[in-house]
């Protein structure tokens, strides 16, 4: 490989940490240049609102590598720098210094952005998005003297929200305008355990709710629902989805439809431009169709499927999806994708317990399970996917079968 050959990789988080480490194993020789508009060294997400929103772990340990293996990977770091445009005839990239660098291969791991909500008063103190350890920061500089909190969106970023901020002894409402909690990703089953789960706890959930203004000040001190319900709150957290950050890719010219376009090899429209992470639409041999994820997993092999390429390896990426969420204490585990499911299978006592799994059915094969407190079911779940086993309902709701012996 060139030694001469430089890399630039957009954006400095989970994707990007794995494919400059995969570059350097694949024998990239030449210089990498990571760029980020974030001010912190790479961090990891998922703590921000769970451990590290509750204050049970330091900034260091929020840490995706500790800075000596960057110097071991002999990687340079542009911090608190946005790339504003890419020049892809010139192969060069323009940042907002005013600085324009040369590639010979670029990576985008654009990841995504908090989704704004478009409400009058959103922009009061004390309202706060939460992607970023910044956001968190903010989040927990109002939590010292709030009393109340409003968590407006009922995904899993606002359940664990809430349930960080209960630990802190805030007492938190959460509106979400859907009749169920999760309802894009979760059958009503599972949203009906979380609606449980967090009423046991103490938290306020209004269903079919909807934030319509928020009220205050400067800093927030009401939010007025859609139906006219006032709610009295020092502090409110907005967690309505993310948009992907393909923006710097289309201006370029690249393929963009919902994520930057690629294929197994993650390799965008232009030969010498890959892309990883929570900013592509990729296609998965597995299930035969195009995702655009957002989790770790999908980020980190996606990566290295990207490093092979810019190294002229041929690795696909391949994986069945998966994602975990921690609130209080229980923790969900999902294996591969339950779009399309007809049936619904339940392991254990979803009614009153904290520990079962619910597989989700279609053509008699297993799609996906969610495994609540449930490691093994999880890691067995994810091999009866993969060997497309006929399933039999009976067998898998019955906890005296081993799920083992369900396997080929
Ligand atoms: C609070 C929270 C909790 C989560 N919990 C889980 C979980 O439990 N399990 C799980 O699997 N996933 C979880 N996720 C999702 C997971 O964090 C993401 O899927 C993952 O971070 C994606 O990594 P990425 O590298 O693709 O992008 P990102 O992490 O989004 O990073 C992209 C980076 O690129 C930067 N950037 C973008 N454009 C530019 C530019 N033009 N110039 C310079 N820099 C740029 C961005 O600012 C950002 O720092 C969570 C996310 C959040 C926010």
């Amino acid at each position: 490989m060139n030694p001469s050959n430089h890399c630039i990789v957009i954006g400095a988080s989970h994707a990007a940490v794995q494919l400059i480490i995969s570059l350097r194993q694949n024998g990239w020789e030449g210089n990498i240049t990571v760029i980020s508009d974030e001010d912190h060294p790479p961090y990891q997400r998922p703590p921000l609102s769970k451990a590290y929103l509750a204050n049970t772990i330091a900034d260091e340990q929020l840490a995706l590598r500790a800075p000596a293996a960057y110097q071991k990977l002999n990687v340079t770091f542009k911090l608190s720098t946005r790339v504003t445009s890419i020049d892809t005839q010139n192969k060069q990239v323009h940042l907002d210094s005013g600085e324009i660098l040369g590639f010979d291969k670029l990576a985008l791991c654009t990841g995504a952005r908090a989704r704004p909500l478009p409400i009058p008063g959103a922009d009061l103190n004390a309202v706060h998005y939460l992607r970023t350890m910044d956001d968190v920061k903010g989040i927990q500089a109002s939590a010292t003297t709030a009393k109340t909190a409003v968590i407006i969106g009922g995904g899993y970023i606002g359940l664990e929200t809430a349930a960080s901020l209960n630990k802190l002894g805030v007492k938190v409402t959460l509106l979400e305008t859907e009749s169920r909690l999760l309802k894009r990703v979760a059958s009503p089953q599972v949203s009906a355990f979380y609606l449980r789960l967090h009423t046991e706890e103490g938290i306020d959930i209004r269903l079919d709710t909807q934030a319509a203004k928020l009220l205050g000040d400067q800093a927030l001190t009401q939010v007025i629902c859609a139906d006219g319900t006032a709610i009295d709150a020092d502090m409110a957290i907005i967690g309505i989805g993310v948009i992907a950050n393909t923006e710097l890719a289309s201006d370029a010219g690249l393929t963009v439809d919902n994520g930057i376009l690629v294929n197994e090899f993650a390799q965008t429209s232009h030969e010498d431009i890959v892309a990883a992470g929570d900013c592509t639409n990729h296609p998965n041999p597995i299930l035969n169709r195009n995702l655009r994820l957002e989790s770790v997993p999908n980020a980190t092999e996606q990566a290295k499927a990207a490093a092979a390429s810019l190294c002229g390896i041929e690795k696909a990426y391949a994986e069945l999806p998966w994602f975990w969420s921690d609130q209080f204490d229980v923790k969900l585990q999902i294996t591969g994708m339950n779009q399309g499911y007809t049936e619904v299978v339940v392991r254990g006592d979803i009614n009153n317990g904290r520990s079962f799994s619910v597989f989700y059915i279609a053509n008699n094969k297993i799609l996906a399970a969610d495994c609540i407190n449930r490691p093994k079911d999880f890691m067995l779940a994810k091999k009866l996917i993969l060997q497309g086993t006929d399933c039999d309902a009976a067998s898998l709701a019955d906890e005296s079968t081993d799920l083992k012996s369900l396997l080929i």
